[in-house]
């Protein structure tokens, strides 16, 4: 059983923002951020890939309003969510889950950045990617 698994079990500890019958938000233990919040769905999946629509659409559906909540609450500025999926991309938790991070202004730590790796023809991007 997964670490998340084992929380969804009430076998170790955590504490509770949110909870109904598919999903379970808890407070990080590494509040990169104050009030830095974990979103995850009860029934175990990998990631995103691995997903189905009806886990992902309950999701989606208590994301809005508990990141209003959060956000309002702390008197955060905005937030980020972030969802890692795989090893490559920083996933060390291999259960489908969402960071909510409340941001506060420009010396919070976190720092995100979108680099331009290298020009691409978008052309050709597009028929790779739609297959
Ligand atoms: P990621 O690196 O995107 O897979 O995120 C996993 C997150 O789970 C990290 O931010 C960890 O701090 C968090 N985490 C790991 N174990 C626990 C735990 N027992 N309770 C709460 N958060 C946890
Ligand atoms: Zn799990």
């Amino acid at each position: 059983m997964c670490i998340f698994c084992k929380i969804i079990a009430g076998e170790i500890p955590s504490a509770k923002v949110y909870e109904d019958e598919y999903v379970l938000a808890i407070l990080d233990i590494s509040q990169v951020t104050y009030g830095h919040t974990l979103v995850l769905p009860k029934k175990h999946c990998t990631d995103i890939l691995d997903v189905d629509q009806e886990t992902m659409m309950h999701i989606a559906s208590i994301l809005p309003n508990l990141s209003k909540k959060i956000v309002s609450n702390t008197k955060a500025l905005g937030c980020n969510i972030l969802s890692n999926q795989g090893e490559v991309a920083g996933q060390t938790v291999n259960h489908l889950h969402f960071h909510i991070i409340p941001r506060y202004g420009s010396d919070d730590s976190i720092v995100i950045n979108f680099n331009e790796s290298k020009k691409q023809d978008l052309d050709e991007v597009l028929k790779t990617i739609k297959g």
